[in-house]
């Protein structure tokens, strides 16, 4: 009889386990697999099924087949300048050839040598009379290995290997280990969360995604999407949303200043507007107002398409502050932005006997003082400025809400330096972005905030045309564009780059600009707009534009955001090829904002890649901010799409955000519900919470502090 097996444990060290000594513990941890634990969840990521092997002499041309063979010779093939490689294998039945048209890389070269046994599986093709299998896929086994009921006669896991381990040696180490650990296994999920929702065990799911039973569903399984998995992937995502529900309930233990609302106001601004809200709009009006009258601070983020009129929903938001005797802070992210804003917002504040500033980085000396103090006093109601507002040392008296435009994150550090701004509670907050969120990440990366959402535009508004131009054509933009130019309309020509390139031949915009003056459109006013600019000369142009005194506005991506001139409503976007999806749609947001027809030039120039002919179709054919952004997190995946310095997401080891939404979004109304009720204290979520604690500590404990 064999020896009793050593009881193992979950958190014990791979290291200790049967054939792995020092050196291939050292190869497991380069894959992160340090524990027994670790081993169990390294799931396979794809199957092969063998549970038919086939015989070689019974291989049928047109067959998808798996077969195992030793291999009887070995060797290059072709001619020396186009080399290919071929391995014949022999199961005793007969022979089959392997061939590789080109050369597989030495290290199957290296590999693949006589007397070595091989699984190999492809549809099987002919070349003269003779079957074979062109650039199959291999399992190689190591010396000495024989195929056993692991690898054989079943679906088999292949997965992600570490160094110095074959697909059978690791396979053999999983079977070992969940043999002698799987069912001791911690269960994150709770018990009644689990009856609930009716998932397997852990221990029973993790089983057979390594092992799938024969009678599994192959599609499911080649799709990663058996009801095992699933059960991972919901609980790997359960334990991000249980973190993100408590954070976003740790707030609720702040205080701030609750505000019922005089709507006094608000009801003169309505007399002043010369066109009535959106539904829309008064909906979010109305979820925001419920939040500023609550003593928790709001964290609200409203996301609403380019010119759906996100700056009066938050000037209505604001009168509530002001109202209640609080203070406001609008903050955008670019200085000419800001000058935006204030003029919009002055207007309306001057005719309510509202007090508000402008403070930008160009506002200095005795004037930036005068500012500094009457908001200090509380003189100043209202104070609009970049960004730069929270890290500067300005003091509040009574800060009750703070605006932040165009953005989308706005964190819990940002936060706790605005609630530092000498109130004696922190500030309701309100953060707005024209970049639709896909749904998926507004339940990971955003998750903590409550979302409102514009999604409806102002009557009368028709989406801007769009049209694709082969840079030969582009006389066709410049065309339409006199015509408009004619009848006082006008026009945006948008470059990627302000300095000239030799390297990637793009148009300068300076260049450009010269050019266009001088050869397209001597007889108008042309500006000049890039981001190298000194604010007050951005600011300068910006002005003129408005103003319609100039006709064209040359530009960087500067105008990207915000920028709101509904009479310029012609844009032209050379090199669009460049630009990124959400780019191009915040673009084309700048034109489209009047009830005249707008039309958008998408010139593009030879030779355009897949991706870049893929991302102008989905701009050409839809206006839909949503649907534009759920292509370009596909195209891009979410640490791109977030930018990675503030994409704050932590990485899912199973799961993946755009083919598990389901799970996601049952983990997500689970958790959010389940902490309600909860004591996440109680033994028996003891696991839970430290599973949680570990990888999402940071962001529960910021919140707290926070
Ligand atoms: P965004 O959401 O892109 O920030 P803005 O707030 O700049 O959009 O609004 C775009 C334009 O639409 C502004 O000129 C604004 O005055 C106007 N606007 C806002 N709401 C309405 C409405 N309900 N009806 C008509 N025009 C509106
Ligand atoms: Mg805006």
């Amino acid at each position: 009889m064999e020896n009793k097996k050593p009881t193992l444990s979950r958190r014990d060290s791979v290291r200790y386990l049967k054939g792995v000594g020092p050196v291939l513990s050292e190869r497991l941890a380069e894959k992160s697999i340090l524990t027994v634990e670790d081993l169990i969840y390294h799931i396979p990521y794809r199957y092969e099924d063998r549970r038919d092997l086939k015989r070689i002499s019974k291989l049928a041309l047109g067959d998808k087949a798996v077969v195992a063979g030793k291999i009887v010779a070995a060797g290059k093939t072709g001619r020396r300048y186009r080399p290919g490689f071929e391995a014949v294998i022999d199961d005793g039945t007969g022979v089959l050839s392997l061939k590789w048209f080109r050369m597989p890389g030495s290290y199957l070269e290296d590999k693949l040598t006589k007397g070595v046994t091989v699984v190999a599986s492809q549809t099987v093709s002919k070349y003269g009379l003779l079957l074979q299998m062109a650039h199959p896929e291999l399992e190689i086994l190591g010396e000495g290995e024989e195929l056993d009921s692991l690898s054989f006669g079943r679906i088999v896991p292949i997965y992600s290997l570490p160094a110095g381990f074959s697909q059978k040696s690791f396979r053999n180490l999983v079977d070992q280990v969940l043999e002698n650990a799987g069912d001791k296994l911690a269960e994150l999920l709770p018990a009644e969360i689990k009856s609930q929702r009716e998932w397997p065990e852990v221990a029973t799911a993790l089983r057979n995604v390594h092992f799938p039973p024969a009678d599994a569903n192959l599609e499911e399984l080649q799709n990663l999407r058996t009801l095992w998995h699933r059960r991972l992937y919901y609980q790997e995502f359960f334990i991000l949303e249980l973190a993100l529900a408590l954070s976003h309930k740790g707030v609720t233990y702040e205080k701030a200043f609750p505000m019922r609302a005089g709507e006094h106001k608000a009801a003169q601004l309505r007399a002043l507007l010369s066109f009535s809200l959106t539904a829309a709009q008064e909906r979010v009006i109305a979820e925001i107002k419920t939040d500023l009258a609550k003593s928790r601070p709001m964290h609200r983020l409203l996301q609403g398409d380019v010119g759906s009129g996100k700056t009066i929903v938050a000037l209505f938001c604001a009168l509530t502050a002001l109202d209640a005797g609080l203070q406001v802070a609008v903050m955008a992210p670019s200085e000419v932005l800001a000058e935006q804003h204030w003029h919009n917002l002055h207007r309306w504040l001057d005719q309510l006997g509202i007090t508000c500033g402008l403070l930008t980085s160009g506002v200095r000396g005795e004037d930036r003082e005068k500012i500094l103090s009457r908001v200090k006093d509380g003189s100043m109601q209202l104070l609009v400025g970049t960004q730069a507002l929270i890290q500067e040392k300005i003091e509040f008296q009574r800060l009750g809400l703070a605006v932040i435009d165009e953005q989308h994150r706005f964190g819990v550090q940002e936060r706790s330096k605005l609630k530092a701004k000498g109130a004696e509670r922190p500030p309701h907050i309100l953060v707005m972005t024209a970049t639709p969120i896909p749904r998926s990440l507004a339940m990971t990366a955003y998750g903590d905030l409550d979302i409102s959402i514009l999604d409806q535009m102002p009557v009368g508004r028709k989406p801007p045309r769009t049209v694709l131009l082969p840079d030969k054509k582009i006389e066709n933009a410049w065309g339409e564009i006199k015509r408009r130019l004619a009848n006082a309309e006008q026009a945006f020509i948008v470059y990627p780059l302000v300095e000239e390139s030799a390297k990637l031949e793009l148009h300068d915009a300076t260049q450009k600009f010269e050019e266009l003056s001088r050869e397209v459109f001597p007889d108008f006013r042309l500006g000049l707009i890039h981001g190298r600019m000194p604010p007050e000369q951005k600011e300068a142009v910006m002005e003129k534009f408005r103003k319609n005194e100039i006709s064209v506005l040359i530009a960087t991506t500067v105008i990207e955001v915000g920028i709101d001139v509904p009479n310029a409503n012609t844009m032209v976007i050379e090199h669009a090829e460049r630009f990124g999806l959400s780019q191009l749609h915040q673009l084309r947001g700048r034109v489209g904002r009047s009830e005249k027809e707008s039309v958008c030039y998408l010139v593009a120039h030879e030779p355009l890649t897949d991706i870049a002919k893929d991302r102008l179709k989905t701009i050409a054919e839809t206006t839909d901010g949503f649907k534009i952004a759920e292509a370009d997190l596909r195209l891009r995946g979410p640490g791109e799409f977030l930018g990675t310095r503030q994409s704050g997401l932590p990485p899912f080891r199973f799961a993946d955000l755009l083919r598990d939404i389901k799970e996601l979004a049952l983990a997500r109304n689970d958790a959010f519900a389940w902490v309600e009720t909860a004591n996440l204290d109680l033994p028996q979520h003891a696991e839970l919470k430290k599973e949680m604690l570990k990888k999402y500590g940071r962001m529960i404990h910021l919140a707290r502090v926070g």
